[in-house]
C-alpha cells in the first residue's frame, strides 16, 4: 500500500510493503528455515502457535487482512491517520522505537485483526551502504513485530521472544534474526 509522506532529512523510505515483501521473498531457505524455527520455539514455550511459522506466510497473513495490516514508513505523528480506525482503541502514544504490533476487535469485520506498524527511520549515512544498512533494519523490525502477533490472538512478548532466541544459541531475539537473515556489515549486535 503505498503512502505518500512529506521528506524528512535523511528519511530511508520503503515506499510501501511491497518492498519488505521483496526483501522476505530474497531471503535464502536457512535464512527461512531459521525463522520458522525460531517461531516453532516460541509456540513451544507459550502453548501459543503462530499462525504461520515461515515469514512469508506469517507476512502474507497479516498483510493481506481488510482491517489490519503492515504498514511502513510511519512517522510517529502520523500513526493515526495511517491505520485503520477500528485500531485505534488500542493505539497507544508513540515516543519513538522502530515500531510496535497488537491484536484488536474489528467491528467493521467482526474478527480480530493484526496490525504491525515499521516506523520511518533516518540515515544519518546518507551512502548508498548507509541506506542498505537502514533496510536490513527494516527485515529485522518486521520479523520482530510480526512475531508479536504471530498467533491468532494472543502476543508474544519480550521475555518470551528473546527466551526462544537463547534456547537457539543467540544473545536475544533481533540478535537472532539479523545472524540469520541480514548480512555481517550491517550486525548491530557484535557477532
Ligand atoms: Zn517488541
Amino acid at each position: 500500500m503505498p503512502q505518500s509522506q512529506p521528506l524528512g532529512s535523511g528519511a530511508v523510505r520503503l515506499g510501501g510493503t511491497d518492498a519488505l515483501r521483496k526483501m522476505l521473498t530474497d531471503l535464502s531457505s536457512d535464512s527461512r528455515k531459521a525463522i520458522q524455527k525460531l517461531l516453532s520455539e516460541i509456540g513451544s514455550i507459550t502453548g501459543e502457535p503462530a499462525t504461520h511459522t515461515d515469514p512469508l506466510d506469517l507476512f502474507d497473513a497479516i498483510s493481506s487482512q481488510t482491517v489490519g495490516g503492515i504498514y511502513v514508513d510511519v512517522t510517529t505523528t502520523r500513526v493515526q491517520e495511517t491505520i485503520h480506525k477500528d485500531a485505534w482503541p488500542k493505539l497507544r502514544p508513540v515516543a519513538g522505537g522502530s515500531g510496535f504490533a497488537y491484536h484488536f476487535w474489528s467491528p467493521t469485520t467482526k474478527q480480530v485483526q493484526r496490525l504491525a506498524v515499521i516506523l520511518l527511520k533516518h540515515s544519518a549515512d546518507p551512502s548508498d551502504n548507509g541506506i542498505e544498512r537502514i533496510k536490513a533494519g527494516y527485515l529485522v523490525t518486521t520479523i520482530h513485530e510480526m512475531t508479536h502477533v504471530a498467533p491468532a490472538k494472543k502476543i508474544y512478548d519480550h521475555p518470551e521472544m528473546n527466551r526462544a532466541a537463547k534456547d537457539l544459541g543467540a544473545r536475544q531475539f533481533d540478535d537472532y534474526v539479523e545472524k540469520h537473515c541480514i548480512p555481517s556489515k550491517y550486525w548491530a549486535f557484535p557477532a
